[in-house]
């Protein structure tokens, strides 16, 4: 039977941490607060920027809501950020997305300080973790690197493969791996013999959202599996981009949906706040 990676103790447990931390900087009077910019009522962003309130809250960071209207203009959301860049009591900026059609995410993204990028996809943020320089770094694929670290599995000179190449997934994932002395192949749409490449994985990281596309015939027997997918399925429950009960017994580890990589994310994001304000 695979080892059950469970990613709801392994993110409590950091947020733990991180409450310690962020406790210990208020004895020294030192206070992080997080900017978070929602623009319209998209119900998922909601549920997302009501969810990451809750933990900064946990873990003692104070957050600045902005709940801008879907009319916002792309020039006013700018001026926003401007502003949060120059405010020395501002650590964090968060800008949820998706954000409505009229306004340009990159250019959103990109007038984002570096230094207050919680989210890490600013390409500054981006271009320091494949350098090998310290920064921010995109918490999804940073949480997967702690549920492996957590559980006790070795990356180095494994071989690792990760089905997906998205700037916030597939790429940073990559980077990641590789920084972790893992040797790494990257599968896309394009890939040839995609069950060939993603036999040789010691570490399957599976994001390529499509509801359980990966069956046992694409894992090697003992390979670690990790399901970055999240899907509604007909019945309204979630699943991944993995098959779990094909691929649980022949992984030696795997990740369930919900309950794995999900809970990671918001883990990870907090990790980013405090680093925040070193
Ligand atoms: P995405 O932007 O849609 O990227 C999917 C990737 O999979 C693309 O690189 C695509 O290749 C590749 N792909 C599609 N079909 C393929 C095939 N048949 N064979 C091989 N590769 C194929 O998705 P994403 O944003 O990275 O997200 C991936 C999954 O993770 C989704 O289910 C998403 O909901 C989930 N997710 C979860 C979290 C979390 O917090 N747990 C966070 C983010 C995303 P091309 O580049 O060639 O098109």
């Amino acid at each position: 039977m695979a080892l059950l990676i469970d990613g709801k103790k392994i993110s409590a447990e950091i947020k733990d941490e991180l409450k310690e931390i962020v406790a210990k900087k208020k004895a020294e009077g030192k206070e992080i607060t997080l900017a978070v910019i929602q623009v319209g009522n998209d119900k998922a962003s909601s549920v997302y920027v009501g969810n990451k309130k809750k933990a900064c809250e946990y873990i003692g960071v104070n957050s600045l809501a902005y709940e801008l209207p879907e009319e916002t203009t792309e020039e006013e959301l700018l001026s926003i950020v401007k502003e949060l860049n120059e405010r020395s009591d501002v650590h964090g900026i968060l800008v949820q997305l998706p954000l409505p059609k009229h306004i340009c995410e990159d250019k959103v993204l990109l007038a984002i300080n570096p230094d207050k990028d919680v989210d890490g996809f600013h390409p500054v943020s981006v271009g320091r973790l494949w350098i090998g320089e310290e920064g921010y770094e995109s918490c999804t694929p940073a949480g997967v690197i702690q549920l492996l670290k957590r559980s006790g599995i070795e990356i180095a000179g494994k071989e690792c493969v990760v089905i997906g190449r998205s700037n916030i997934v597939g790429k940073p994932m990559a980077a990641m791996l590789l920084r972790e002395n893992g040797t790494v192949t990257v599968c896309h749409s394009r890939t040839k013999n995609l069950a060939e490449v993603t036999k040789r994985a010691d570490i399957l990281v599976v994001a390529i959202g499509k509801p359980k596309f990966i069956t046992a015939e694409y894992v090697k027997e003992g390979a670690v599996v990790i399901d970055v997918g999240i899907h509604r399925n007909e019945d309204n429950k979630l699943c991944g981009d993995v098959d779990f009960d094909s691929v649980e017994p022949i992984a030696s580890a795997i990740t369930p949906v919900p309950g794995g990589v999900g809970p990671m994310t918001i883990a990870m994001l907090m990790c980013n706040v405090v680093k925040s304000n070193a």
